[in-house]
């Protein structure tokens, strides 16, 4: 299905930006004939060599301003226009993506379920297919989130639930429950580094960020998962240095993977599914709870890093942080109220 602002939306704005040139070519044309008869006016009053010289300089300036102005102009709205054609093409993609993201799960769910209720299966078995349904509801699950979730955040509409965390046991804890979440055996995953520090954290917000960040370590890791996390308190921030040595991302793809709906096609294994909202939606957590995000690969085959900072409860952005904290505050004391 084509969503119909693709279509007439670079159209609107390329008939707007021809609208805008001409205009600006109009106006300049009509200021220059009405001051030309001023200036002549003018001229044959008084000295004309004065006057027309000043008058040619003037007029040469004035037009040569507006021509850079229409040139501006016009390439913010190429620009923008250009930008609009790729959101364009991504959302097809991801169109596509969502529904094939949608579908399989779901077929797969009905296929076990007409298997459970057809055939007498033993214990084991039943066990067995009631294990992929959890999976794959869970897919569901994580894909529904996301669509739901990312647009609240978009236009700050989220439910806040900051609290604040020792927070390298806390990671530790979440690594924990997504190792078991993702079926990990406990030598996938390194986890090093300890201290002292307090953040202020979503609990859930935080746990989708690395769930995405070790679901795609094992969807681009073609062999065994092979994860490193290091955590280290800084004076003002506390770091996350993530690593995996799956198949790594080219530099040119590095500067956009964080881009909503952007996924790399990698020849080499062009059967991973996903829907390019991972790492956008692991961006914008990390950034409404006052952080960073960047990533690094040495290329091909080597591996990618993701290097996360958070800042420290009371030692840096004291103001967001608190309110962060206040409006769950309020949040949670309308839920009380709202329950009595
Ligand atoms: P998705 O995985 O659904 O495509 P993401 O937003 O999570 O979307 O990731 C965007 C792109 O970044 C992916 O298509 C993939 O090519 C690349 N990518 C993300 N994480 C990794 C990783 N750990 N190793 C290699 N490539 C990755």
């Amino acid at each position: 299905m084509k969503h119909p602002r693709s279509f007439f939306y670079p159209i609107f704005i390329f008939v707007l930006a021809q609208i805008a040139s001409l205009s600006l070519l109009g106006i300049w044309i009509y200021w220059y004939v009405s001051n030309y008869i001023i200036f002549s006016e003018v001229d044959d009053k008084f000295s004309a060599e004065i006057i027309s010289e000043g008058r040619n300089v003037f007029v040469l300036v004035s037009g040569l301003v507006l021509l850079i102005v229409v040139s501006v102009l016009m390439s913010l709205l190429f620009h923008r226009l250009n930008m609009q054609l790729n959101l364009a093409r991504l959302y097809d993609n991801f169109i596509a993506n969502v529904t094939h993201e949608l579908k399989s799960p779901l077929a797969s769910i009905q296929l076990a379920l007409e298997t459970l209720n057809l055939h007498h299966l033993p214990k084991l078995r039943q066990k067995a297919f009631i294990d992929m349904m959890l999976k794959d509801t869970a897919r569901l699950n994580k894909l529904i989130n996301a669509i739901l979730e990312i647009p609240a955040l978009e236009q700050k509409k989220v439910a806040h639930n900051y609290d604040v965390y020792p927070i390298i046991p806390f990671i530790h804890e979440l690594v924990l429950e997504s190792m078991e979440q993702f079926n990990l055996p406990s030598d996938a995953v390194q986890i090093r580094g300890s201290g002292e520090c307090r953040c202020v954290a979503d609990r859930n917000a935080l746990k989708i960020v690395l769930d995405n960040l070790i679901d795609n370590s094992i969807k681009y890791s073609p062999d065994s998962v092979h994860i490193s996390i290091r955590l280290h308190c800084g004076l003002r921030t506390f770091s996350l240095d993530y690593k995996d040595q799956g198949i790594g991302i080219c530099a040119s793809d590095q500067k956009k993977v964080f881009d909503k709906f952007y996924r790399t096609h990698d020849p080499h294994s062009p059967n991973v599914k996903g829907t390019g909202l991972g790492l956008y939606w692991t961006r914008e957590i990390i950034r409404y709870h006052g952080g960073r995000i960047s990533v690094h690969s040495k290329g091909r085959n080597k591996g990618t890093s993701f290097h996360i900072e958070l800042p420290i409860y009371q030692a840096s952005k004291k103001r967001y942080i608190q309110n962060l904290l206040k409006i769950t505050r309020k949040r949670r004391q309308q839920e009380n109220a709202f329950e009595e």
